[in-house]
């Protein structure tokens, strides 16, 4: 077996040129010093990193994307949460199967619905998405990445066998602060861990679940891939308090393709 391969220099060469640009910076700092953190041989020519690093040069030529979220992309090796068959396309992006008829979000859409989390008032005051909660584990590999982007990371997928495979997933990253993961119905949100400031869907349900915006902290943001008038769309709604009142303002974005939000486990 060769030697541990380490990230952090393809995390600092992805993020240096954009450095200067970011407020709050401590964060990318934090994922700098997480990521350096993360090693493991994979043996399939994938771990170095050089693709990783052209897969977010790609995003971030885009000019579209958060740099926060590209840093943490950058440092999370993809190719490691989809069947080593898979693992030559896990760079481009395209989303891929993970198994039980579910898949793995695109890349690009992954750094677009962290980049709107980011951007909610809540979390440009804090820097970070703070508490998150992520319905649909799947294999694991969207919850890395938030786990450099938050405080706290709780994730539910409803079935066990992909619950089971993200906890080997993750596992093996050693990340600084691991997911929390739990096999139960999503819609139901998890009270216990909550209220959250980032609440992140990776279905797509016809209605947003009242547990979710009960479960969303006052200056919370929550993204959902919703049913709307012109098919699925990503829903953006923010808990604001103000005069001791809460109200949720929603807003629509593009339209999108997700695999569905269903009830219960299996
Ligand atoms: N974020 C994942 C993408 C998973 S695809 C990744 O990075 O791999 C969406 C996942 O949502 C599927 O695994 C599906 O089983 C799960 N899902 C659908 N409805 C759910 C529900 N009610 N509760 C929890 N998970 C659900």
């Amino acid at each position: 077996m060769s030697a541990p391969k380490r990230f952090p220099a393809s995390l600092k060469s992805a993020a240096a040129p954009q450095r200067e640009l970011l407020m709050p910076q401590r964060h990318l700092r934090q994922a700098t010093a997480d990521a350096a953190k993360l090693a493991r041989p994979s043996g399939t020519g994938l771990d170095g990193g050089a693709v990783r690093e052209r897969m977010v040069a790609r995003l971030r030529a885009e000019g579209k994307f958060n740099e926060q979220v590209l840093a943490a992309m950058a440092a999370v090796p993809r190719h490691e949460f989809v069947d080593s068959a898979l693992a030559a396309q896990a760079y481009e992006d395209t989303a891929l199967p993970i198994g039980h008829g579910q898949t793995i979000s695109k890349p690009s859409v992954v750094a677009h619905m962290l980049g709107l989390l980011l951007a909610g008032r809540g979390a440009q005051q804090r820097g970070s998405l703070g508490r998150v909660l992520e319905i649909g584990t799947g294999c694991g590999y969207q919850a890395a990445v938030i786990a450099l982007l938050a405080r706290q990371v709780t994730s539910i997928e409803r079935l066990q066998g992909l619950h089971d495979k993200a906890r080997q997933n993750l596992q093996r990253l050693a990340l600084p602060r691991a997911p929390r993961l739990i096999w139960g119905d999503g819609r139901l949100g998890h009270a216990p861990s909550g209220p959250f400031d980032s609440i992140i869907a990776a279905a797509g349900g016809e209605d947003i679940p009242p547990a979710w915006l009960e479960q969303l902290a006052p200056g919370g943001r929550l993204i959902a891939p919703t049913a709307s008038g012109r098919g699925q769309v990503l829903v953006v709604l923010d808990h604001l308090l103000e005069g001791g009142r809460s109200h949720w303002v929603r807003s629509e974005h593009e339209a999108v393709l997700f695999v569905p939000l269903k009830s219960g486990v299996v």
